[in-house]
């Protein structure tokens, strides 16, 4: 399917200037997550991955799909205050201040091959944030799966030397 066909661009949200690229749509097709699953999943087939690493809150939607695709295991890097276990937290800058995320201490058996899997990488600062966690936790980075990829903003100059993969871009 065209998925691009089915990601909507609405003008000036969250603020004025930005174009913010809606993915609902897709969700809603009935071969819009079977799709874009199956092609993430193919772009790391023969990476032996052990888990998808799933950034909250649609790298949720789109990393369980892709997990269960490959038929590994998922992950979830969630905002702070969320996951009830004993964390490893990353602050990282944003455009105005900074954000946080964290994941469980024990969520990745030391060595384990990651895939970190995202909605859209804009600026690359929540990508790059998340891969300093699977640091943390033991993993070993393999490479970035997003769906989306938002060419003039470079992000993928602020990530790890690994393969980076995305299905539509912008
Ligand atoms: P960044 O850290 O700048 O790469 O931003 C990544 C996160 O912000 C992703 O999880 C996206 O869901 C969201 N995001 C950034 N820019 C956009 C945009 N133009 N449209 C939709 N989501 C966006």
């Amino acid at each position: 399917m065209d998925l691009k066909a089915y990601i909507r661009d609405i003008p000036d949200f969250p603020k004025p200037g930005i174009v913010f690229r809606d993915i609902t749509p897709v969700l809603a097709h009935p071969q819009g997550l079977p799709t874009v699953a199956k092609e993430i999943a193919a772009a790391f087939a023969d990476q032996a991955i052990d888990y998808v690493v799933g950034i909250e809150s649609r790298g949720f939607i789109i990393g369980t799909v892709v997990s269960h695709a490959i038929g590994c295991g998922f992950v979830p890097v969630r905002k702070p205050g969320k996951l009830p276990a004993a964390v490893h937290r990353v602050e990282y800058e944003l455009e105005y201040g900074t954000d946080k995320l964290e994941v469980h201490q024990d969520a990745i058996a030391q060595g384990s091959r990651i895939l970190i899997v995202d909605d859209i990488i804009a600026t690359g600062g929540t990508a790059a944030a998340t891969a300093k966690l699977v640091n943390l936790a033991g993993g070993e980075l393999v490479g970035y799966g997003f769906m989306v990829e938002l060419l003039a903003l470079q992000g993928r100059q602020a990530l790890p030397d690994v393969n980076v993969f995305s299905l539509i871009t912008y």
